[in-house]
């Protein structure tokens, strides 16, 4: 039987709405939700893939009491754990391993791509709305659905000025200017502009870069990779990739909660002597991990993500899973 359930969209932090095709309690594609706020039916490329993770599904066919043993085991025989959060994980997930890591006294560790945490940060109609956007990153290409609120400022006459270092982009064929410079040149290019401007970016050169931004007196929309990188930023403050560099050069044990972090930084993970995935799906972490417990996708479980710009949006499982879920992981790891 045909069924279409809602949800949001797991593959950036614009916040869009899909609708997720089921066929007999199977995955079989999506279609953009029509009346969402944030994308009022549209969807891109990879808000349509998202469902394809579901092809990588990890089994639940594991000796789940030996597994937690293990890692009880290993946690307790070390001093030096750090338990990575990641912007997939849903708000009441982030809570519930940050309180885990708390009372066991791990280190916390979490990446938000280098973009750091802005408490103020402009809505989406406030990029519409802007009399000039500064681009920092193709965000037209890897964030669409904020990239059409920009062309929509562009048809409300806004001049849009880009700094991107690819030499082709989409984001460039709509801007009235293109830089490639560095980010630090090209803000202080632009650096008297009226305080109706929005500064929308994806990318950063450096920490330097993210002050220049914050100095700069203008609405700021930082555009991050995961879902829900923003709700997790008021939970636990994030690091830099030279941070957690060091975090990870002090680790002996690894508890990766639902993240890729080797496809995002250049690290020699084999220095780590357990790592430890807690994932729904495959990827190049899992497959270096000495351990590996499957546990619920966003679509298996209720929960919420704080978009982009800062609003805090519920899901519900549009899928029933016998897979167990972050919280009864944790639970039985304090057990
Ligand atoms: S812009 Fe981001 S949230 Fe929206 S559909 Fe694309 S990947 Fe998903």
């Amino acid at each position: 039987m045909f069924e279409i359930k809602h949800t949001l969209c797991p593959s950036c932090s614009v916040g869009c709405g899909i609708n997720v095709i089921l066929d007999n309690d199977e995955v079989v594609g999506t279609f953009p939700y029509k009346r969402h706020p944030v994308n009022e039916g549209k969807n891109c490329l990879n808000g349509r893939n998202s469902v394809e993770r579901f092809n990588d599904k990890i089994g639940s066919d594991i000796d789940l009491d030996k597994a937690i043993m293990e890692i009880s085991k290993e946690i307790n025989d070390s001093d030096k754990v750090t338990v990575l959060l990641s912007g997939n994980n849903s708000l009441e997930e982030a809570s519930a391993i940050k309180s885990f890591s708390d009372e066991n006294n791990f280190n916390i560790a979490f990446y938000a791509d280098d973009l750091g945490n802005f408490e103020d940060v402009a809505s989406y109609n406030d990029v519409e709305n802007a009399s000039n956007v500064l681009i920092i990153g193709d965000i037209l290409c890897e964030n669409p659905l904020v990239g059409r609120r920009i062309v929509h400022a562009k048809q409300n006459n806004a001049k849009i000025f880009s700094n991107i270092k690819a030499e082709k982009s989409v984001t460039a064929n709509i801007s009235d200017e293109v830089s490639s410079s560095s980010v630090g040149e090209f803000l202080d290019k632009y650096s008297n502009l009226d305080d109706s401007s929005v500064i929308v970016f994806n990318t950063v050169d450096s920490a330097e870069d993210l002050d220049k931004i914050r100095n700069s007196g203008l609405k700021v929309l930082p555009v991050y990779s995961k879902p829900n990188t923003k709700g997790v930023l008021s939970i636990v403050e994030d690091n830099s990739k030279d941070e957690l560099i060091e975090v990870l050069n002090d680790t002996d044990v690894l508890l990766v909660v639902n993240d890729n972090i080797v496809d995002e930084i250049d690290f020699d993970f084999k220095s780590i002597s357990k790592i430890i995935s807690l994932s729904a799906f495959e990827n190049d972490t899992t497959k270096i991990s000495d351990i590996v417990i499957p546990i619920k996708s966003w679509l298996e479980y209720d929960g919420s993500f704080v978009n982009a710009m800062g609003d805090t949006q519920n899901f519900s499982g549009v899928l029933e899973s016998d897979v167990s879920s972050v919280f009864e992981i944790f639970e039985k790891i304090n057990n």
